[in-house]
Parts: structure tokens; C-alpha cells; sequence
């Protein structure tokens, strides 16, 4: 073991901000009342979440009145499809979404044709993306939405939502991008970008757990999912999370100030990364597309491996490091993602994700790779596949099937 503690999960959560943490305190002591109140300390924490809805309005092009915060990234997509599909079961009772998405999407869509509705679950390139044509393909007549995420939680692929709604207008169909992922890594403008509606979560960019956000154009119908109260204009009942909502609010505009360096230097690290494993780690295979890809992300299949055992090792070493997703961690089902994009179950087990943060350096991304690479020729001298694949009794699957320049196949 090591005292030593490298995250590299930002992906999965990210630390608190501090200057989140400091613009939460008073909401969370001193600043305790309730929105709904009428006296001074009821109107403190009312400004302070109208304060904070302008804000991340103004980020994405929004109006206020557009952004109603809830209680997580999974809930607004739950709001989204579910509120929408039931408010427009009139128009059409079919949904097209892809094959990648996050649970909250794909098991609310599930959710939803227990209830009556069609789904089409569009498969994905090799790289992760989805095809344009595939997509308009997809559309009916009776087509009301489609839901598409602007970036990949698991292979960081940014998928061309501008191209994608376009194509939906075109066919009066709503379009939902759930952008948890991509909140605060790239520019979003949801009129340029022709977004309907929107899901973000403030965990995966600095802020607190436990809030979230969606967006909903003007004009676009979606019932309530969660009743109650009058809160978020009698459209999200549930009294108002004040502290979470200011340190949401604090730690999107610096995302946004800190964005194009933070960007570039998350790509500096990245792309270092991907670069010395290629070179120095035999049977790897970059998974997802390296042009189309966030800045944060690195997703790497090993051959003669098992992922557990990789991950187990590294976190002796001070890594905090992921199979993909936080949501099949834990049960021995291969990534949906990593299947999806064409990759057979034996090296889908063998994945690695590290996510890259505001606080990595160009050290810690040396460690993770010098600790890969030992993590590996370790396991794989202990492994009966490798010993056949040097005996030429196997033949290697990466080799076989990886575009050239995103593996390595030499031993
Ligand atoms: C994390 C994540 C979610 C869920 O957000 P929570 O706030 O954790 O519920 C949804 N979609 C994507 C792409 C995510 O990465």
C-alpha cells in the first residue's frame, strides 16, 4: 500500500470546489430559510436560488424561467423523457434515443415502454458516435422525441447534437441532450445547438451532489414528475436545495471562465497519456474516437486480463481509476458502452477509464502509466491466455479487428 492518492474518477464525481463550498456555508448556517417564507431570511435564500438561475441560465443561453433545478442529473432525464412522452402521447408514442447513454436514460426509456411507448435504441460506430443518417433513418411519423447525450460518460465521445437536432426539427421532433458530461468542458449554447431540453448535474463539474438541472425550451410541453408544492413555478415540487443550488451556480462560472486553458491543458495531459500507452503498453486498444473527445478522458481495452484485478492493483498503488462506469462496477456484466461499440466481452472486461481533473498533473499521469504498465506484465505473467498467445495458440482480438494508430499490437 501507499499513502500516496491519485484521482483520476472525475467522471464519476468530482471534489468540491472551494469557492462553491464558501458561496454554500451561509445557506448552509446563518441563511436557513425557506424560500417559500416571507420574512427577510425566506427572501435571502429566494434571491440566492434566482441569483443562481440566472447565472447558469445565462451560461447556455438560456432564459431563467427555462432552468428548473432538481435533485440530480438521473432526475432530469427522468423528467425529461418520462414528462414529455406523457404530455405528447397525443402526437405519437414513438422515442428514438442511442444505444450508449447513461442508465438514467436508457432505463427511463425502458420505464416508458412498459407504459405503451416504442423506443429505437441506435447502435453507434466504432468510435462511439452516431450516424447522422442512422438517425433521421429512425424517424416515423409518429416520432415526438429524441434523446441524445452530448458527451459519453464512459469513452468521452462528443456526439454532433447540433447536426442531430437539426435533423429532428426538420421532422417536428423535440430533441433532449442529457449534457452532464459535458457541462463545463464545452461551450453550450442551446439555441445554436437547437437543444429542446437539457440535463446537467452540479457533482460532475465541482459543485455538490444532490442537484441538478433541466433545461426546457419555452413552448415544449412536459408533464410534472415530481408534485407537490409551488416551487420552480409549480412545475418541481420540493422545497428548494438553497446551498447546493448557490454552490452549483459558483462552480459553473468558473468552469466557464477556467474553460478554454483548462481545457487545453486537460488535453495536454490526456493526450500524453494516450500517447506513452500506445507506445509502451503491448495489446492496448484506445476505446472511443480521439478527434471527437473530451479533453478529460482516457479509455483504454488490455488484452489477457481481467479489468477487477487491474483496478484492484492500481488502487494499491493510490489510483482511483474505473472500469467505465460507476453503475456496472460491481457486477460482472461488460460495459453496454464498450459492447456497443463493437467490443467482444473478453477485452470489454479488460477496460480502464481514468478521468482527468482540475487537479491532475503531468506527474500523476506518469504514475498512472508506469503503474499501468507494471500493474500489467504482472498480471499477465500469471495469465494461462497470454502464456497460449505466446505459444502461438491464440491469436490476439485486438490485433485483428483496431483501427491502426489507436493500438498496439506488438509484443
Ligand atoms: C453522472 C451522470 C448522470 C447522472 O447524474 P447524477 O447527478 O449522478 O444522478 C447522468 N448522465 C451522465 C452522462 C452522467 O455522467
Amino acid at each position: 500500500m501507499t499513502d500516496r492518492l491519485i484521482y483520476l474518477d472525475n467522471a464519476s464525481t468530482t471534489p468540491l470546489r472551494k469557492e462553491a463550498l464558501d458561496a454554500m456555508m451561509p445557506y448552509l448556517t446563518t441563511e436557513f430559510g425557506n424560500p417559500s417564507s416571507l420574512y427577510p431570511m425566506g427572501h435571502h435564500a429566494e434571491n440566492a436560488v434566482a441569483e443562481a438561475r440566472d447565472t447558469l441560465a445565462s451560461l447556455i443561453g438560456a432564459k431563467s424561467s427555462e432552468v428548473f433545478f432538481t435533485s440530480s442529473g438521473s432526475e432530469s432525464d427522468n423528467w425529461a423523457l418520462k414528462g414529455f412522452a406523457h404530455a405528447n402521447k397525443g402526437k405519437g408514442n414513438h422515442i428514438i434515443t442511442s444505444a450508449i447513454e447513461h442508465h438514467a436514460v436508457l432505463h427511463a426509456c425502458q420505464a416508458l415502454e412498459k407504459d405503451g411507448f416504442e423506443v429505437t435504441y441506435l447502435p453507434v460506430d466504432a468510435e462511439g458516435l452516431v450516424r447522422p443518417a442512422d438517425f433521421e433513418a429512425a424517424i416515423r411519423e409518429d416520432t415526438i422525441l429524441a434523446s441524445v447525450m452530448m458527451a459519453n460518460n464512459e469513452i468521452g465521445t462528443i456526439e454532433p447534437i447540433a447536426e442531430l437536432a437539426k435533423i429532428a426539427h426538420e421532422h417536428g421532433v423535440a430533441f433532449h441532450t442529457d449534457a452532464v458530461q459535458a457541462f463545463g468542458h464545452v461551450p453550450i449554447d442551446v439555441d445554436e445547438m437547437g437543444i429542446d431540453m437539457l440535463s446537467s448535474s452540479a457533482h460532475k463539474l465541482g459543485g455538490p451532489k444532490g442537484v441538478g438541472l433541466l433545461y426546457i425550451r419555452r413552448g415544449i410541453k412536459v408533464d410534472n414528475l415530481i408534485d407537490g408544492g409551488q416551487q420552480e413555478r409549480g412545475r418541481r415540487a420540493a422545497t428548494e436545495n438553497v446551498a447546493g443550488i448557490v454552490g452549483y451556480a459558483k462552480a459553473a462560472e468558473l468552469a466557464w471562465n477556467e474553460m478554454d486553458a483548462e481545457h487545453d491543458r486537460q488535453l495536454a495531459l490526456r493526450d500524453h497519456a494516450i500517447k506513452r500507452i500506445l507506445a509502451e503498453i503491448p495489446h492496448s486498444k484506445l476505446n472511443g474516437s480521439w478527434e471527437s473527445r473530451l479533453a478529460n478522458n482516457v479509455n483504454f481495452s488490455f488484452e489477457f486480463i481481467e479489468g477487477e484485478g487491474m483496478l484492484l492493483q492500481l488502487a494499491a498503488k493510490g489510483l482511483c481509476t474505473s472500469s467505465g462506469s460507476a453503475c456496472t462496477s460491481g457486477s460482472l456484466d461488460p460495459s453496454h458502452v464498450l459492447l456497443a461499440i463493437g467490443l467482444p466481452h473478453e477485452i470489454a472486461h479488460g477496460s480502464l477509464r481514468a478521468t482527468i481533473g482540475r487537479d491532475t498533473t503531468m506527474e500523476d499521469i506518469d504514475y498512472m502509466v508506469d503503474s499501468l504498465a507494471a500493474t500489467l506484465r504482472n498480471l499477465r505473467m500469471m495469465s494461462p491466455l497470454y502464456e497460449d498467445f505466446e505459444r502461438g495458440n491464440y491469436d490476439s482480438i485486438i490485433a485483428g479487428y483496431a483501427a491502426d494508430g489507436m493500438k498496439n499490437v506488438h509484443a
